[in-house]
């Protein structure tokens, strides 16, 4: 837990995200001042006054506002207290990341989870508990390890009550439980109908649905050791690298006699419109495809090997082959999905 109290930097407040949440304070207005106001008391009270406040917000705020909320914000702005931009979250997380300040937003920044530097950017969300507003400490870097699943062997994915192919997995997930190191969830728990977070039994919140997504995962001969989700526009690096952007396999101690045969980026998988796609990055021992005999076979034609720099798209039932292991990645889609 990160020592929440203990905070130096301004606090960097993502208006429009506050502006509409209506578990903060009702309004008749898609977008209220009366929340941030309500917020930024709560702030005060629990944490004490911040060296100072930065509000940021999207340009289209104004268009759920009501008129004295307009005027007033216009106020604001002309002060230099709020600065207006088209893309909030971008900004934001700029400023959290120069000037060491704290994100106050209920936002998770999925689609910024790439941005150098967000590792060192701290967030503060609101949460109502038995009907009391509160604030909860969430970090960045942990979301985006939450993406990648950790050991998923099949036997714990059985476990999880998921097949392949959930209708759950079209989703993304989080748990709200204050305690509990995990915010989103990829890969929730099933139990007789009821979606649950794995780490703490906790019921999930069902966030909006990912954008034609992916599964992929990652096996070692038979045995599948990771499996992850891949967005549309999302693209990811697999190797033994250990830099955040990597989906490492350097933590595969047992196997490393195979891992130091990786390089540290070894490919790259990119899903465009649920297509996917994989690059050789430059690779020693290189990448290789083995597409399926037939459409029905599951028997695989000899490896392929990708040229370097050529993206080649992987289509359901092919393997990609990395260098001369037994790691291989597939996508682990619903047939015909
Ligand atoms: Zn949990």
């Amino acid at each position: 837990m990160p020592p929440a109290r203990a905070s130096h930097g301004p606090v960097i407040v993502d208006l429009s995200n506050v502006a509409k949440d209506p578990s903060i304070a009702f309004s008749h207005s898609h977008a209220a001042l009366v929340r941030w106001d309500r917020l930024r008391a709560l702030w005060v009270r629990e944490r004490g006054e911040p060296v100072a406040w930065l509000l940021v917000a999207d340009e289209s705020i104004v268009r759920g506002m009501s008129r004295s909320d307009t005027q007033r914000l216009h106020a604001m702005t002309s002060r230099g207290e709020v600065v207006m931009v088209p893309d909030a979250d971008t900004h934001l997380l700029a400023l959290a990341i120069s000037q060491r300040g704290v994100i106050l937003s209920n936002d998770r920044f999925v689609d910024h989870l790439r941005t150098p530097g967000i590792e060192q950017a701290r967030l503060v969300g609101w949460t109502l508990r038995d009907r009391t507003l509160c604030l909860v400490d969430r970090s960045l870097d942990r979301l985006q390890s939450v993406l990648i699943s950790q050991r998923a062997a099949k036997q714990e994915r059985k476990q999880l009550g998921l097949i392949e192919g959930a209708p759950e997995l079209d989703f993304k997930w989080f748990c709200r439980s204050e305690p509990c190191p995990r915010d989103m969830v990829a890969l929730p728990r099933l139990e007789r109908r009821r979606i649950l977070c794995p780490q703490c039994g906790s019921y999930l919140e069902r966030g909006e649905a990912w954008r034609s997504p992916v599964w992929l995962k990652i096996l070692h001969g038979s045995v599948e050791i990771a499996r992850f989700v891949l967005e549309d526009g999302d693209s990811i690096r697999v190797g033994r690298a250990s830099d955040g952007a990597t989906l490492s396999l350097a933590g595969e101690i047992e196997l490393a006699d195979d891992v130091l045969h990786l390089d540290p980026h070894h490919l790259e998988l990119m899903n465009e419109g649920g297509t996917t796609w994989v690059a050789d990055l430059n690779t020693q021992h290189g990448t290789a495809m083995r597409y399926p005999a037939s459409k029905r076979s599951n028997v695989l034609l000899p490896p392929v090997q990708l040229e370097v720099g050529r993206e080649v798209a992987l289509p359901l039932a092919a393997r990609v082959v990395m260098g001369r292991t037994p790691f291989t990645v597939q996508i682990a889609g619903r047939p015909g999905g």
